[in-house]
């Protein structure tokens, strides 16, 4: 085989056989295909495509590629939950106790990441004690006790996505349906994970900006996952501005604190529920989603799912005294108004730029050697739809300094008021296949 002739063959838009994906895979892994041929085999898939074969073909060969999780000395369905990415995203934080709490078995592997707040891992940290270094055998024992732990990346899982998402990066070739979806379906994959509910973020926050993009990377991604026998199920969500109402990681993890009690923000806990009620089929917990959805503000409002999340924490050296005492996680030093300056609705608030806002805060990283503050971040106090008069807060500013303009005039030029305006609907589609 050649790496020539199936670039030449993907160029004139013929389909790709499984033994030449893996060619092309195990090849560009071990260094033998050069980054030129990679890239000219991209930019031929971002013009021609990949019919599902190809896609479940390529998806398997990035999971073969380097290291997989065996969760199998786990009992039960493993249910894993993916986030396309968004802004104030706290949905792990809460779902991974809440199901946890109606006995899906939760395996969590969890990375820091770059972006507007820290990943889940970041925010658990904000909690004195708490750690993710866990030999592979308490890992697994926790989660057949109690359902639920959370680990850090260890091994070498999917090299080849890796270096393919690194040449994608700077050859124009990251917006490809087949090959992002791919790409997340085998890192899922590759973590062990038997069934996947995935949530596809659409809107200004989101990496897919049109609902029409989120759909087709959602399609594309069950479709993977059916094919390679994950159950796999998406959920299409609003991300016009942030979920929640809290953006930074102590605020977060104070969020979704509240959301276990069931006095959490609406959106929030509607999308937790949605995805929940998923995670909760998948696992085999329950036979219909009215059924899970039942099971789940079952232990909300009875305390177990708030008692998950304390053995949870304590079990990987966390205090859980936080939960009931919010007020020793880390605390900024100044809390700062945004006051509106007309009354009226507001009609948008902007989540990429106030993702950014709080970035400049200090809640997460640009780079990978950026350290995160984790005390500081935003309170939405308004969100799209609310009425406010002018002087009333729209935003508090959690910082560690005293002078913000910079902050306050990002987020007066995120933030519209207007005449009108009505709340987003927050759970676009649910897509099965
Ligand atoms: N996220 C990924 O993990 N892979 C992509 O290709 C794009 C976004
Ligand atoms: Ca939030």
């Amino acid at each position: 085989m050649r790496m020539v002739d199936i670039i030449s063959k993907k160029r004139d838009g013929k389909a790709l056989s499984t033994e030449e994906i893996q060619f092309f895979i195990d090849g560009y892994t071990n260094g033998e295909i050069p980054d030129y041929q990679a890239s000219a085999l991209a930019m031929a898939i971002f013009f021609q495509d990949m019919n599902d074969q190809e896609r479940a073909d390529l998806t398997m060969a990035m999971v073969g590629s380097g290291d997989t999780i065996d969760l199998s000395a786990i009992e039960g369905i493993k249910v894993d939950k993916h986030s396309t990415g968004g802004v104030g995203d706290t949905t792990t934080l809460v779902l991974a106790p809440l199901v946890a709490a109606v006995g899906v078995p939760v395996a969590k592997m969890s990375g820091r990441g770059l972006g507007h707040t820290g990943g889940t891992i970041d925010k658990l940290e904000s909690i004195e004690g708490f750690h993710i270094e866990l030999d592979k055998k308490d890992f697994i024992d926790l989660v057949n006790r109690d359902k639920v732990a959370v680990i850090g990346q260890s091994g070498n899982l999917t090299p080849a996505d890796k270096k393919m998402y690194a040449l994608r990066d700077v050859t124009g070739t990251v917006n490809s349906i087949p090959l992002i979806a791919s790409s997340i379906m085998s890192k899922k994959i590759a973590a062990g994970a038997d069934a996947i509910v995935l949530d596809v973020k659409t809107g200004a926050g989101a990496f897919m900006k049109t609902d029409e993009d989120a759909e087709n990377l959602a399609h594309a991604m069950v479709r993977i996952g059916n094919n390679v026998g994950r159950n796999t199920m998406a959920v299409i969500s609003d991300m016009s501005q942030p979920l929640g109402e809290a953006i930074g990681n102590a605020l977060e993890v104070k969020e979704a604190i509240d959301t276990l009690k069931g006095q959490g923000p609406e959106d929030l806990t509607e999308l937790v529920l949605v995805l929940g009620s998923q995670m909760v089929v998948l696992a085999k917990k329950a036979a219909t989603l009215d059924e899970a959805r039942t099971k789940l503000m079952e232990v909300i409002e009875n305390g177990a799912a708030l008692e998950k999340f304390k053995t949870f924490l304590s079990n990987q050296g966390g205090d859980a005294s936080i939960v009931d005492h919010p007020e020793k996680l880390p605390q900024a030093k100044y809390q700062i108004e945004v006051p509106a300056k007309t009354s009226g609705f507001v009609s948008q608030i902007v989540a990429d730029e106030i993702g950014i806002a709080a970035m400049i805060l200090g809640a997460g990283r640009a780079t990978k050697e950026d350290e995160i503050n984790l005390a500081v971040g935003l309170m939405l106090r308004k969100k799209v739809g609310d009425a406010v008069k002018e002087g009333e807060s729209l935003v508090t500013i959690f910082a560690d300094q005293e002078d913000v303009e910079n902050v306050k005039a990002k987020i007066y030029e995120n933030i519209q008021i207007s005449a009108h305006a009505t709340a987003p609907t927050l759970v676009h589609k649910v897509i099965t296949e």
